[in-house]
């Protein structure tokens, strides 16, 4: 018999598949709107469907976090592990959020060494956690503001940091922010969110063998950094 955890489980994941289905024609009828208007030179419409784009993707994201926060809490969040050519991972990261930084006219920078080795671990989850730090940074910066993005090797794996010269968090609410739901209360108005990207993050670094923090000044900016060992830590069966 099923209990309720599992329960609640399929329940979620019944829906939020039920959910996806449209929102996945929605973005791609979208995407080939968007190019026949490229070519009609309307800022107008242009500007309205970057808008359905935008808010598609959010709400993709969005039930994505929830299926896997619920999966998480009934220990079913897991890795399909494989070789990880982590430059490729980050530049293409960086590609995909560049968009929103135009929008608010921030600068990206990248500090990369020459080679970075390939590591073995969940290159979609890997993915997503640097996507939602990328995706906080430029949230959380005013407009015209400095995004960083800097990868180091280390003998056993390698530190993945991006910086932002933001808003900042105080010292006292910086354990907080890693735990579901929490949402940094000045923000909750003007900034969308559910407070479940970095609670995902942690659960994917920590899955991996890895760790992540954030060193951060009120009004000086804050660096969210993980640490991923070359070798994702055994997967628990
Ligand atoms: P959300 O979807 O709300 O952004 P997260 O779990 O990703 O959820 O972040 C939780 C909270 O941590 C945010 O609502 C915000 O208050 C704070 N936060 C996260 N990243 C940053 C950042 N780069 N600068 C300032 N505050 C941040």
């Amino acid at each position: 018999m099923e209990t309720k955890g599992e329960e609640w489980l399929r329940f979620i994941d019944t829906l939020s598949h039920e959910l996806k289905t449209p929102l996945t024609s929605i973005i791609a009828a979208a995407g080939l709107l968007a190019e026949e208007l490229e070519a009609t030179n309307d800022e107008s419409y242009q500007k309205l469907i970057q808008t359905i784009i935008q808010n598609s993707n959010t709400l993709e994201t969005r039930l994505a976090e929830i299926l896997d926060i619920v999966k998480t809490g009934s220990g079913k969040l897991r890795l399909e592990l494989e070789p990880v050519d982590m430059k490729s991972l980050v530049l293409g990261t960086c590609m995909q959020i560049s968009p929103l930084l135009r929008n608010k006219q921030q600068t990206l920078n990248t500090d990369l060494p020459e080679s970075i080795p390939i590591i073995h671990g969940d290159g979609q989850r890997l993915e997503q956690v640097l996507l939602n730090l990328m995706n906080n940074a430029t949230k959380f910066t005013p407009e015209g503001g400095n995004i960083t993005v800097r990868v180091r090797k280390q003998d056993t794996g390698l530190v993945i940091a991006v910086h932002d010269d933001g808003i900042g968090i105080a010292k006292e609410e910086q354990e907080s922010i890693f735990k579901p739901y929490s949402r940094l209360s000045s923000d909750t108005r003007r900034h969308p969110g559910l407070g479940l990207g970095l609670a995902l993050a942690k659960q994917v670094v920590e899955l991996h063998g890895g760790r992540i923090w954030v060193d951060s000044e009120p009004g000086e900016g804050s660096t969210f950094s993980f640490f991923i060992p070359r070798q994702a830590a055994k997967q628990p069966t």
